[in-house]
């Protein structure tokens, strides 16, 4: 099928990888807005130029006039009449510049990518502004994933991952994990079924790309070690396989050295990953990125031309003011604030765990993340003792069916989240919790 496509006219390689293989029909049929290139033109061209070309809204005629938004530990942030019409007016697809330049320089100085043919310098690797992570995810699995492929991940995973993947009809293979994040060997076990020499012909089954969350898992909690990163990219590297890394939790990480990322091993260019500041600076704000190599990143911003055609430039333009407010010294310490408050958050869940479940529930504490996965002992599966009983107790969590590629396969795991409530309203909720596994059937 992928023979068919009209790819010709786009650069599909970077690096020593070419990416024509990967692409579905329709991320391959997908063409540049002709009216975003007009757009370009018009931006490139002396002032004298008269167009009549933009079909943009005349900002004069909306209502809103200026903005003042004060910030914590920071200077305030204004929109003037001129700031706040470019702000409400439409933008370019990949982002506005000033908040690529400021996140690029910032994935440099976190990840580094290693060889010089992929690296932000010489425009190998790029990134883009997405609406959230989650936007990033779908349109690289809408630019990645055909109907029938076989596509590998480590369940039990987001169900926002799940929701996304599943409608295209693809093959979700589990990968063994454990709080460590996936397991090279059993990685390995399973790869095993297809010839790393083969894998290029037409029709190979094997699986094109591993989806994985690597720190701080939702629902898991669980971080991948170094050592793992690197056995499955050189796995990853023997099937020519593309990694996704979703890595919503990476600045909620309680110990540092923060580990190294897919992104700083990747010698190839083979890591699409997806970061996000929802969890650090706003997730109402809709921020996300899709970082990776530049044709896989061009075509990301194809599928978003024909969607959403970018992310708020009103919220792009607070957060990048933001940012250069603060420099990178500043954001990372907005960050360790953040951490603070998330790792005494889960000292707390983890402390009334230890005072109320001790003897009913299972549980590894994580280091990254906001998110307990508790297994409860002797009931094989949470959705009923969860979505009837619980409320009856007045206690919510996640039963861990909806985490498993198969929803209704029995799951004796729960997910708690210890971002939002008060450790004293984590105690109750652990005590009502515990009550519920001792009178459980
Ligand atoms: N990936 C994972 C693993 C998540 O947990 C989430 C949010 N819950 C997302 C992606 C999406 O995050 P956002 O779109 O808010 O960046």
């Amino acid at each position: 099928m992928q023979g068919d496509c009209h790819i010709a006219d786009f650069n599909i390689s970077a690096g020593i990888m070419n990416y024509a293989r990967f692409l579905t029909a329709v991320s391959a049929a997908r063409k540049p807005s002709p009216i975003r290139i007009l757009t370009e033109l018009q931006q490139r061209s002396p002032p004298s130029l008269i167009s009549l070309a933009g079909g943009a809204p005349n900002p004069n005629t909306f209502p809103f006039q200026s903005a003042s938004i004060k910030v914590k530990h920071g200077e305030t942030i204004t929109f003037d009449e001129t700031a706040m019409k470019r702000a409400l007016q439409y933008s370019a697809s990949n982002g506005i510049p000033e908040l690529l330049t400021w996140m690029k320089n910032l994935q440099k100085k976190l990840h580094n990518p290693p060889t010089a043919s992929y690296s932000p310098e010489n425009g190998q690797m790029d990134l883009c502004v997405t609406t959230g992570s989650q936007e990033g995810l779908c349109k690289v699995f809408e630019m990645l994933v055909n109907p029938g492929d076989n596509v590998l991940l480590d369940a039990p995973t987001y169900s926002g991952t799940l929701a996304a993947l599943l409608p295209l009809g693809c093959n979700l293979i589990n990968v063994p994990s454990d709080q460590h994040g996936i397991i090279p060997s059993a990685l390995k076990e399973l790869l095993s079924r297809w010839d790393p020499l083969e894998v290029h012909k037409p029709g190979s089954t094997a699986p094109k790309i591993l989806y994985t969350i690597p720190n701080g898992g939702n629902p898991t909690g669980a971080s991948m070690t170094t050592q793992r990163k690197k056995e499955v990219y050189e796995l990853a590297r023997q099937y020519d396989m593309l990694i996704i890394e979703d890595d919503p939790y990476y600045f909620l990480q309680f110990n540092k050295p923060w580990a190294p990322t897919f992104l700083s091993m990747d010698v190839d260019g083979r890591i699409i990953r997806t970061d996000s500041f929802s969890k650090i600076l706003s997730s109402g704000l809709r921020i996300g990125f899709v970082t990776g190599p530049k044709p896989l990143v061009d075509r990301v911003v194809l599928h978003i031309q024909a969607s959403t055609m970018h992310t708020s430039t009103f919220t792009q333009l607070m957060v990048s003011q933001l940012l250069h407010s603060w420099e990178q010294e500043g954001f990372l310490q907005h960050i360790d604030r953040v951490i603070e408050f998330y790792r005494k958050q889960r000292d707390a869940m983890i402390s009334s765990a230890d005072k109320w479940l001790k003897d009913v529930a299972e549980w590894h504490t994580p280091s990254a993340g906001m998110f307990l996965w508790i297994k409860l002992k002797g009931i094989a599966d949470t959705q009923q003792l969860i979505m009837k009983k619980a409320l009856e107790k007045e206690v919510l969590l996640v039963p861990g069916g909806v985490f498993m590629i198969n929803s209704s396969d029995p799951c004796p795991y729960v997910r708690a989240a210890f971002s939002l409530s008060t450790p004293e309203q984590i105690d109750e909720a652990f005590r009502r919790l515990s009550s519920l596994i001792r009178e459980a059937p």
